[in-house]
C-alpha cells in the first residue's frame, strides 16, 4: 500500500486527502496479511504526513487446537506521522528527527509505504493462540484426527472425571489383594 505524497508535501500544513483501501496484500513470511479494508487520512503536519484512519484486516493463521489454516480478523487504528527523507521542493535531503522510528519514512520518490506498518500492527494483534472457530474441536491427543471432521475410537478411552475416584479405588484394591 504505497501512496504518492509529492502533493501534500508540497502543500501547507493542514492539508489532507482520503483514500480508501480495499486491497489483497501479498502473504509475508512472518505475518500472513491477506486482506485489508478500510480509510485512512493523510494529512500535511509540520513534520511530515500523519497517516490516520482504522483499517480491518484479514490474516492468515493456523489453528491452536486443530492445526488448520484458518483466517483472523482484525481491527485496528493507525495513527503514525510518517517523515520525509527529501525536501520536495528542493530535492535536498533531510534529517530524520532523533526519535523517529526508522520504518516510518517517506522516500526520496515521495513514496509513503504503509505496508510494513499494517504487517507489524497484524503481527501484535493476532491472538496467542488463534482459533479456527470458538468451539473448535481440535485434534485427538491419542491419534492425531481432527475431530471437527470425524470422530476416532479413541474417545472411549476417555475416563469420566466423576468415576475417577471409583476408578482409583478399584486399582487400590488390586493391589491390596495382589499384595
Ligand atoms: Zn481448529
Ligand atoms: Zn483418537
Amino acid at each position: 500500500m504505497r501512496f504518492n505524497v509529492a502533493h501534500l508535501l508540497k502543500g501547507t500544513v493542514g492539508i489532507q486527502k482520503s483514500y480508501t483501501i480495499d486491497t489483497p496484500l501479498a502473504s509475508g513470511k512472518d505475518t500472513p496479511v491477506n486482506y485489508v479494508k478500510g480509510s485512512l487520512r493523510l494529512m500535511r503536519t509540520d513534520a511530515g504526513v500523519w497517516v490516520n484512519g482504522t483499517l480491518d484486516v484479514s490474516s492468515g493463521a493456523t489453528c491452536s487446537r486443530c492445526l488448520e489454516d484458518s483466517t483472523v480478523e482484525l481491527r485496528f487504528q493507525m495513527d503514525d506521522v510518517y517523515y520525509p527523507t527529501v525536501d520536495v521542493n528542493t530535492g535536498a535531503m533531510l534529517r530524520l528527527p532523533e526519535d523517529g522510528e526508522s520504518s516510518c519514512i517517506i522516500d526520496a520518490q515521495h513514496v509513503l509505504d504503509i505496508t510494513e506498518a499494517v504487517r507489524q500492527y497484524t503481527a501484535v494483534g493476532l491472538p496467542m493462540k488463534p482459533l479456527c472457530d470458538p468451539g473448535c474441536a481440535g485434534l485427538c491427543s491419542h491419534c492425531g484426527t481432527n475431530l471437527n471432521h470425524e470422530s476416532c475410537s479413541c474417545e472411549t478411552w476417555e475416563i469420566d472425571s466423576r468415576w475417577l475416584p471409583l476408578v482409583s479405588l478399584a486399582s487400590s484394591t488390586q493391589e491390596s489383594s495382589r499384595s
